[in-house]
């Protein structure tokens, strides 16, 4: 087989439909993000503002975070050294695994190089490891909770989205004496939507099974500590697992999930994933702790940031844009074409210094192809002027429709 030719094949696909990725090379301003430069690939260096970084609330630059960050890699240098069993724990993770199981009200949490793996790895090692298991799978769920099930070659069913009466249907059937696990996020990352938690959370109980709460988009931005819409809605203790990442709204790297103790300690021991993994650098820990701290304590940031979400959303309508309607921190303005979806963010970027990656299929749908707008607290009324005046322009370009404009 000539391999080269199959790869450039394939990548050829890509391109035909035009859902080939371009990676923007850019280089994050601590201390002025949203700004960034980006390294053109003519060798141009060009200052822009971020409009789609998954910083949610700028925690990668908190004086906090980096003096933290900044301390433990004197006291500990870089890497850490092993896997957690063999050398690897330092006393950071240990902290940081404390600090959040606090924060979703468990008895235990554990970490993992990212929420990706987090996902992956303990939904594929509980469906391998529960005689028998049914996972129930919400339609809309991330890939890392799809592979996760995957591997686990556990029967699977996937309910409609955010539907709990679909997941009755689905349950009614399968054995009661079968275990269960329902598998869901609370913020969906790329509609902005919310699960039905609470309606879930009944249907899985009244079927015995255990439910698994993905809050990847929403620990840090929701309730009164950070805690996520489980927090906001006072359903912490009715989900059997919680999982988070640190690379969103917490600004650094990694993931984790919370649980009780006899869960995490399964996981611990017999998730591959976790067990032949490097632990997490040290210092990535103390950010995330640090990062972790302060949002527990702060509202600011939060409010803020919902401020900003709402003025962008209530700009974006007045102006005619097609904002698809979420009552989430997320702004998504639809395209619903790649090669388009591509062309206005090329013309945002190469024009007006804006920088909002397209978002194509597998990722959203097709034809639901889109900008994913996420406004930060540091994302001023003039940014969100500006960045309204360049869609306006783009979209009067690419000859996009408009939507009747809000009063
Ligand atoms: N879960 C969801 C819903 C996500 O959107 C993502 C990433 O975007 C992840 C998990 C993976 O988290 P991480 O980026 O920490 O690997």
């Amino acid at each position: 087989m000539d391999y080269e030719d199959f790869f450039r094949q394939r990548i050829g696909d890509l391109q035909r439909e035009g859902r080939y990725r371009v990676f923007a090379d850019l280089e994050r301003a601590a201390g002025a993000f949203p700004r960034a430069r980006r390294h053109a690939p003519d060798g141009r260096v060009q200052d822009i503002l971020l409009w789609c970084s998954n910083d949610y609330l700028g925690m990668g630059q908190h004086p906090a975070v980096l003096a933290a960050m900044h301390e433990a890699l004197d006291r500990c240098g870089a890497g850490a050294g092993g896997t957690r069993n063999i050398s690897g724990t330092n006393h950071y993770h240990v902290l940081l695994e404390r600090e959040l199981a606090g924060l979703h009200g468990k008895e235990a949490a554990l970490l993992f190089g990212s929420g990706y793996v987090s996902n992956q790895t303990t939904l594929a090692t509980l469906g391998r490891m529960l005689p028998g298991c049914v996972i129930f799978s919400d339609a809309g769920n991330h890939n890392s909770m799809i592979e996760g099930i995957r591997q686990s070659g556990a029967e699977k069913h996937v309910f409609r989205h955010n539907d709990p009466e679909h997941l009755e249907a689905l349950m009614r059937p399968v054995d009661p004496a079968r275990p269960k696990l329902v598998a869901f996020e609370s913020v969906y990352s790329m509609d902005g939507d919310i699960a039905p938690i609470a309606a879930i959370c009944d249907t899985a109980e009244r079927h015995g099974a255990m439910t698994y709460l993905d809050e990847v988009h929403a620990v840090g931005m929701y309730g009164p500590h950070g805690g996520g819409i489980a927090e906001r809605e006072g359903l912490m203790d009715r989900l059997t697992v919680i999982e988070g990442t640190l690379a969103k709204a917490f600004g650094t790297i990694g993931g984790y999930i919370a649980g009780s103790a006899a869960l995490i300690d399964f996981i611990r021991s017999y998730a591959p994933g976790f067990i032949f993994s490097t632990a997490m650098m040290p210092a990535a820990a103390a950010g995330a702790l640090a990062s972790v701290r302060h949002l527990k304590a702060s509202n600011a940031e939060r409010d803020a940031q919902q401020a900003r979400a709402a003025l962008l959303k209530r700009r974006l309508a007045e102006a005619g844009l097609p904002c698809i309607a979420s009552p989430s921190h997320i702004v998504p303005v639809l395209v619903g074409d790649p090669r388009l979806c591509r062309q206005a963010s090329e013309l945002l970027l190469e024009r007006h210094g804006i920088y909002v990656q397209a978002i194509n299929y597998p990722t959203v749908p097709r034809g639901s192809e889109r900008l994913r707008l996420t406004p930060t607290p540091f994302h001023s009324e003039r940014h969100i002027a500006e960045l309204v005046a360049a869609l306006e322009t783009v979209w009067r370009s690419l000859d996009l429709p408009f939507e009747q404009r809000a009063a």
